[in-house]
């Protein structure tokens, strides 16, 4: 079989599940094949080894069960870093690039932040890559999880500029513990839209999406206890679901953060909700 004949056939076997089949076939034999698509495209009438067929085929298969292709390929591109995903943690999304924006834009150079619920890492990972000296601490529930936020800091070089623990929230940061940002993209899917999410979402973990009978339960337990390990002057800044950057934005100037801030996505959706801590 030749390349381009691999890609017909793996196209045809996607149209069910995906909405460019031809640019994942492509995608997948450049993988299997450890090259790029531009390779594919160019030598269309290359033969094809037997067992590139088959790991080929294997890939394509995988995905016809609705896995996202980053679980199957293993990898995600997140501010232009490489991040390894499982089904251990979300995949991140670019949404969530402009999230690390905004923390940029605003952190000030030797700072020091803590991100809850990292997942993969991608957002701690990014801003100890991007900002100027900052550290932090990254805390997830998930054990697996943290394996891997701790093999993506390593594969960025930033392993040395962030500490990550498992804890529920702040439960088991040291007491002493203090930061100029807290940042978080919990989850905040509610519990009863999580059936109406794509089949395809479905296979990313439910403890990374679930935000309980409203979303907002983990906005909630966040802004509680922020008091305790933010700076005076410190800053929170949160991923919001669809239409919750309201209700979100009440919950932080109810526990007295000012300094407002709404930032939308790249479809004009409000995507990110920052405050700044009263000072007194
Ligand atoms: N953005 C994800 C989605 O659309 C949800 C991520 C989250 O709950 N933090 O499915």
């Amino acid at each position: 079989m030749k390349v381009y004949e691999a890609v017909l056939a793996g196209a045809e076997m996607l149209k069910s599940v995906c909405e460019n089949p031809r640019f994942e076939s492509e995608l997948f034999l450049a993988f299997t094949l450890d090259t790029d698509r531009r390779y594919i495209i160019i030598n269309r009438d290359t033969d094809l080894k037997e067992e590139d067929l088959k790991h080929f085929f294997g890939l394509i298969s995988e995905r016809k069960k609705n896995i996202p292709y980053q679980y199957i390929v293993g990898k995600k591109c997140f501010m232009g870093l490489e991040f390894e995903v499982s089904p251990a943690v979300l995949i991140p999304r670019p949404e969530t690039e402009i999230l690390v924006e905004e923390v940029l834009k605003r952190l000030k150079p030797n700072s020091r932040f803590l991100d809850i619920g990292t997942g993969s890492g991608a957002i701690a990972v990014s801003i100890a890559k991007y900002s100027i000296n900052s550290k932090g601490y990254a805390v997830d529930i998930s054990n697996d999880a943290l394996a891997i936020a701790k093999k993506n800091a390593k594969r960025n070089a930033v392993d040395g500029k962030i500490k990550f623990i498992k804890s529920d929230l702040y439960s088991s940061l040291p007491d002493e513990a203090e930061f100029d940002f807290i940042i978080s993209n919990p989850p905040y899917i509610r519990s009863k839209d999580i059936e109406k999410l794509q089949e395809e979402v479905q296979k990313e973990p439910l403890i990374a999406l679930d935000g309980g009978k409203d979303g907002l339960l983990f906005y909630r337990r966040i802004i509680k206890d922020a008091g305790k390990h933010l700076k005076a002057d410190g800053y929170i800044a949160f991923e919001v679901g669809y239409n919750q950057a309201g209700e979100v934005k009440d919950l932080l100037k109810n526990a007295n953060f000012f300094s407002l801030e709404v930032i939308k996505d790249l479809q004009g959706i409000d995507r990110v909700v920052i405050g700044k801590r009263e000072l007194f």
